[in-house]
């Protein structure tokens, strides 16, 4: 079954991808313009319901539908019936009974916005569940990769931190494999995944940084995931950072056009190095900035051309 809505890049075909990436260039000029606000999305609502943390994504969300003419309304967990004992399920039907056209959701289970757009007629956007897909997030840093590169397919993608506990990392190995491109994954061990060949052939891993980064096209840095784990994954942020955290004399491996990104929030002297951050070849402001033109387009595909994406159908019991 195909329904209206962003769940994830594993389902996406590469013309769904290459659609948004297409949409989102033409949005990015408008980011350099003094008046951007535009009418493609008079007259519609977008609601955006947040059960985790977030500066980046649910800010750019917001401005992205603003900018396109959408009302928005924004719900954290905190001060909503959340905290009262609502189910979720029971407050997304609530908030779907206010026709909103869309609503954006993050959550920290896996699978939330999955299993609610089974129930569910009002598209939804996933805007980052638990550890499994962030798909706006991948979307913009492969536009941002193809701002720096020609293409995808070939290039060899370090990603580095705590793969199995990041959304971004699994969206990402799925966009990047699709359209071709070798991903070389690093960590400790524990933050490594076991099974990580079921992507695709052109995914490696190993323990080693400098092994990661050497002939790399793109690096990409990821946070630890301490709210999935505590702190029982890293001995201290200080040895992480020895082992783990990017560091000037690392760059001299990579390609020497290679850049580094990171999806934010950024903990300098953990998983990257303050004088590696502030380089010129450091996107990581880019990425902020393409989330904009990236959400835009993802809305407006949605909202105006029925964008959609097979979701599972329901279990059906009881007969
Ligand atoms: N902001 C990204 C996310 O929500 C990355 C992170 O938090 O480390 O997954």
């Amino acid at each position: 079954m195909h329904k209206r809505g962003l769940l994830g890049i594993e389902s996406l075909a590469i013309e769904q991808i290459q659609q948004v990436l297409d949409r989102a260039r033409f949005y990015q000029p408008l980011q350099a313009r003094t008046g951007k606000k535009l009418d493609t999305l008079l007259g519609k609502t977008i609601i955006h319901i947040f059960y985790e943390s977030s500066t980046r994504t649910r800010t750019s969300f917001e401005i992205a539908a603003k900018r396109l003419g959408a009302d928005t309304v924004t719900i954290t967990a905190k001060g909503s019936s959340v905290d009262k004992g609502e189910s979720l399920l029971d407050t997304l039907n609530t908030l779907a009974a206010m026709r909103p056209d869309a609503i954006v959701m993050r959550h920290s289970a896996s699978g939330a916005p999955h299993f609610l757009a089974r129930y569910l007629e009002t598209p939804i956007i996933n805007a980052g569940d638990g550890s499994h897909e962030h798909p706006t997030q991948a979307l913009l840093d492969a536009l941002t990769i193809l701002d720096h590169k020609p293409t995808l397919a070939g290039l060899r993608v370090a990603i580095i931190g705590d793969i199995v506990h990041s959304r971004v990392a699994r969206s990402n190995l799925h966009l990047l494999t699709k359209f071709g491109a070798q991903v070389v994954l690093c960590g400790p061990p524990p933050m490594l995944p076991q099974a990580f060949e079921c992507f695709s052939p052109n995914v490696s891993r190993t323990f080693h940084i400098e092994e990661a980064i050497t002939g790399a096209d793109v690096i990409m840095m990821l946070r630890v995931q301490l709210e999935r784990h505590g702190a029982s994954f890293v001995a201290s942020p200080n040895e992480y950072f020895r082992f783990y955290g990017l560091q000037l004399e690392h760059l001299q491996a990579a390609r020497p056009d290679a850049i580094v990104m990171h999806p934010g929030p950024i903990n300098r002297g953990r998983e990257i190095g303050s004088e590696v951050a502030d380089l010129p070849r450091s996107v990581i402001l880019n990425q902020v900035e393409n989330g904009i033109a990236v959400r835009m387009a993802v809305l407006d595909l949605l909202l105006t051309r029925n964008f959609s994406q097979p979701i599972e159908e329901l279990q059906k019991t009881g007969t």
